[in-house]
């Protein structure tokens, strides 16, 4: 099932969560592996190759996969401080 707006993906392994704010064409999975740094609750992570965002809203051990690759950590948007 591809990724759709306000669906929730939960991992049965690390009981991590997340809500999908931005539908795509690939389907979120857990990577089941402890990453660094942990899915953290309100991180966001956004897929390269479908353009899929997902917002995290309980925290796990894991991170997000996507269209067979990690997630991207969204950084917060900075704004530009004039000189
Ligand atoms: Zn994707």
């Amino acid at each position: 099932m591809p990724n759709q707006a306000g669906r929730r993906v939960r991992c049965r392994t690390c009981n991590s969560e997340a809500i999908i704010t931005k539908g795509g064409t690939g389907e979120i999975t857990c990577s089941d592996v402890a990453a660094d740094p942990p899915m953290l609750v309100g991180k966001r992570y956004r897929c390269e190759a479908c353009a899929t965002e997902a917002l995290v809203i309980r925290v796990g051990l894991g991170e997000p996969v996507c269209c067979d690759a990690p997630m991207t950590l969204s950084k917060p948007k900075e704004t530009k401080s004039a000189d």
